[in-house]
């Protein structure tokens, strides 16, 4: 391969996280929660909320795979627009970063959040993540794991607990 292609790979594994939390947001906050793709993604991420980690449930003691395979959808997508789009060898440099962080960083730190007391509690910044996380099990904010830009820049970041529970996937008879 063209070694002048290497910094513009480095670049492509570089802004995959990027790409995960741009992405992610969206299909979190809209297919995830509004239905945007149908309500099969809807059902399992409300059985993560409402059957798996209930609000007075939100940790388990054991440590549990909290993901979900909505996740692998949205992923695979990612990866499919990458090798469509770019070169293959920068979409493939995008994709192990992007499985990276969002497979193996979103992914395993979400599943620490619903575990009781796990290690990684003794750092304030996890505990903080925690407590947003738990927020949005109780109202529809915070769609972010581990960063809140978007949540920022859209203006669903909500740093206190509603007095009671809200309405987290609204279009969800009950
Ligand atoms: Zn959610
Ligand atoms: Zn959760």
């Amino acid at each position: 391969m063209d070694a002048k292609l290497w910094p513009t790979i480095l670049v492509a594994a570089l802004a995959a996280p990027v790409v995960i939390e741009v992405a992610g947001y969206f299909w979190h906050r809209f297919v995830e929660h509004r239905g945007a793709f149908g309500p099969v993604f809807i059902y399992r991420h409300w059985q993560h909320h409402e059957v798996e980690y209930p609000i007075d449930q939100l940790r388990s003691p054991h440590y549990r795979d909290a993901n979900s395979w909505t996740w692998y959808v949205l992923l695979s997508g990612i990866f499919g627009a990458q090798f469509v789009l770019l070169p293959w060898p920068h979409a493939m440099a995008m994709s192990l970063g992007g499985f990276l962080y969002g497979w193996c960083v979103i992914g395993v730190v979400h599943s620490a959040f619903h575990v009781d007391g796990h290690w990684l509690n003794r750092f304030g910044w996890f505990r903080r993540l925690v407590r947003l996380h738990d927020i949005h099990h109780w109202s529809p904010a915070n769609y972010g794991i581990l960063f809140f830009g978007m949540d920022r820049l859209f203006g669903t970041l909500r740093e206190d607990f509603p007095a009671a529970k809200e309405s987290i996937f609204p279009l969800a008879r009950r």
